[in-house]
């Protein structure tokens, strides 16, 4: 048992931009287990969109992240000790014990994951708060019908990809949208979109009209203003839109929608989401998500970055849209 260990506090909070002296590397002794208490070794830590949120003292679904603790994070690890009659040492774990390499929990919030069936990593994406935030807004707010068109925003990332999936597999048509050649290519050639529309090409409204010449039934939103807005624009009668994220907004982006009125002519159904809110689904969803991933019917990929203290640089590229697919940071 190493008597120390690293971990990454928010030191302060950004005014515009993250950057990288909004946190600090910190190096603690590892606690003396109590009883009730176990100890995890983080394999993987999550970064996510909703961090840049919790940075900022602005209100908020949920409180800020305080000032000088652990940044908050999903992780995916293992039980390196027990004091607790419900954990054993080598059981695999997923919880949100934030940006660090060991952590003290009362296992409150840990959930055991089979470390056999899956990659760990795999718990933390498609098999984890994403994938689960894909399937909540697809299946319990679009819920798609077969031959219906769906158009899903960052399309080749960590939700949006599962959500594609899962309504290609449920007989829709999936028109995705994605920044460059590479991630586009990646949408239709492995994930199996029917159309992917490169926004960074300059011809968004135009492409995605071509691409979905029968209109849109459903937008599952995970970026916000232009992207939203062309979805719109294209959107039938009783259309659904998801709206699980507005990460374009993140950096200051005008965020106005034009085609507002869209809502009221096509009768659309417009509804937010915090998958946290629904953890009477998770293990339905989970359990579905676990089958379609270890049966090679739902596909992912990830951005690795190896170790703690490049956790910021891999948090700040996320939020640049430098990620392709779930970032994580490695920490063994
Ligand atoms: P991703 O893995 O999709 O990574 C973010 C991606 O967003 C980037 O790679 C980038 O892809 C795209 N993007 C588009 N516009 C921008 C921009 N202006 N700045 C930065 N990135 C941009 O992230 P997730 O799949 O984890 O999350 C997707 C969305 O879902 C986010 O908005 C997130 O906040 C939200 N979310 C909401 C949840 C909920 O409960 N409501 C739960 C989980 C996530 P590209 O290069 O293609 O543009």
């Amino acid at each position: 048992m190493p008597d120390s260990y690293r971990r990454i506090v928010l030191a302060s909070r950004p005014r515009g931009a993250v950057t990288p002296d909004n946190f600090r590397l910190e190096t603690v002794a590892t606690p003396v287990l109590q009883d009730g208490e176990l100890l995890v070794r983080n394999h993987y830590l999550s970064l996510d969109p909703y961090m840049r949120g919790r940075m900022s003292a602005a209100r908020s679904y949920a409180a800020s992240q305080a000032l000088d603790q652990t940044m908050i994070g999903g992780t995916v690890g293992e039980v390196v000790a027990s004091r607790h009659a419900g954990f054993a040492v080598g059981d695999a774990v997923v919880g949100v014990l934030g940006w660090t390499e060991l952590a003290v929990t009362d296992g409150a919030q840990l959930r055991k994951v089979d470390a056999d069936k899956l990659p760990l990593s795999a718990y933390l994406g498609a098999v984890g708060m994403p994938g689960m935030a894909a399937w909540y807004g697809l299946n319990r707010i679009i819920k798609p019908r077969a031959g219906e068109t769906i158009v899903v925003s960052a399309a080749s990332g960590a939700v949006g990809s599962v959500v594609g999936q899962l309504a290609r597999l449920q007989g829709c048509r999936v028109v995705g949208i994605a920044g460059g050649p590479a991630k586009c290519r990646y949408v239709i050639d492995e994930l199996g979109f029917d159309a992917c529309i490169d926004y960074k090409g300059g011809k968004l409204e135009a492409d995605l009209a071509a691409a979905t010449s029968d209109g849109v039934n459903g937008i599952f939103e995970n970026v916000g203003g232009v992207m939203l807005d062309a979805a719109l624009a294209r959107t039938s009668a009783f259309g659904r839109v998801a709206l699980c994220g507005l990460i374009g907004g993140f950096g200051g982006a005008d965020m106005a929608l034009h085609n507002a009125r869209l809502l009221l002519i096509n009768r659309l159904t417009v509804q937010g989401f915090i998958v946290t809110e629904h953890m009477e689904l998770w293990d339905q969803g989970l359990t579905e998500l676990a089958e379609l991933v270890a049966s090679g019917q739902v596909k992912y990929r990830e951005t690795v970055t190896q170790g703690i203290a490049a956790a910021p640089e891999a948090f700040i590229g996320l939020l640049q849209g430098f990620n392709f697919g779930k970032q994580l940071v490695k920490l063994i």
